[in-house]
């Protein structure tokens, strides 16, 4: 079955790719280069509706959308869901972040991610809610039966300095304990093996799975 990605990040379309290669899912981009959707929502999980909602009902397919951003414990959260229009370049985005948290003793940070998927067949929805049953990672909206969406984290901090050539966005300044390195250190797969949207997307892939193992799609 095709799978919309509510996306125009090549590098997010590659990533989904790989991730769905062994189950019965082909991922498709958005066909119309016109087409855009305002991430106006004002958390991960509004902008995470907004797209894949956005593109599922305007192409009439099964669609995945995502929102993701950093929270910086010692700057209240933010940039949070703003972290893409927080500078202009991730050079920049970099550089800024670092100036902002210059004297910081607290560099406690994390990515977030929410995943988003939209079915125009609300009885495929019900269905995964079955099939996910007590699994307590996925939400399930009794006003909007058409989507389920899921969020994850990736715990860290804020380096000192920038290191690592690997990634995008803040990945030379988030330092991973659990890799023991900058993101921009890591090869693609470490990364996405604890990365925020590795697991999200994951969780979806779980479901995805069931419902072709079921033959519901
Ligand atoms: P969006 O999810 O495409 O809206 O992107 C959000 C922004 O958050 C990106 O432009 C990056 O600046 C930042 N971001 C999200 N995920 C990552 C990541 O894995 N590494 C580094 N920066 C990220």
């Amino acid at each position: 079955m095709k799978l919309l990605l509510a996306t125009r990040n090549r590098g997010k379309v590659r990533e989904m790719e790989a991730l769905f290669s062994d189950i019965p899912i082909e991922p498709v981009s958005i066909p119309d280069p016109a087409f855009d959707i305002e991430e106006t929502g004002s958390s991960f999980e509004e902008n995470a509706v907004l797209k894949a909602e956005g593109c599922g009902k305007r192409f009439g397919m099964l669609s995945l959308g995502d929102d993701s951003g950093l929270q910086v414990d010692s700057l209240g959260g933010r940039p949070g869901i703003y972290s893409a229009r927080y500078a202009s370049g991730d050079e920049e985005r970099c550089r800024k972040l670092l100036a902002e948290m210059e004297g910081a003793e607290d560099r406690r940070a994390r990515f977030v991610c929410c995943a988003c998927l939209y079915s125009p067949d609300a009885d495929l929805i019900r269905e995964l809610k079955n099939a996910a049953g007590e699994n307590g990672d996925y939400v399930f909206y009794r006003n909007d039966p058409r989507i389920i969406t899921v969020k994850a984290f990736l715990e860290g901090e804020i380096a000192f300095e920038p290191g690592g050539s690997n990634g995008f966005g803040f990945d030379p300044v988030f330092y991973a304990p659990c890799l023991g390195c900058r993101l921009a250190e890591a090869s693609p797969e470490e990364k996405n093996a604890v990365s925020h949207r590795g697991k999200a997307m994951r969780k979806i892939k779980e479901l995805l799975r069931i419902a072709a193992e079921r033959e519901m799609i």
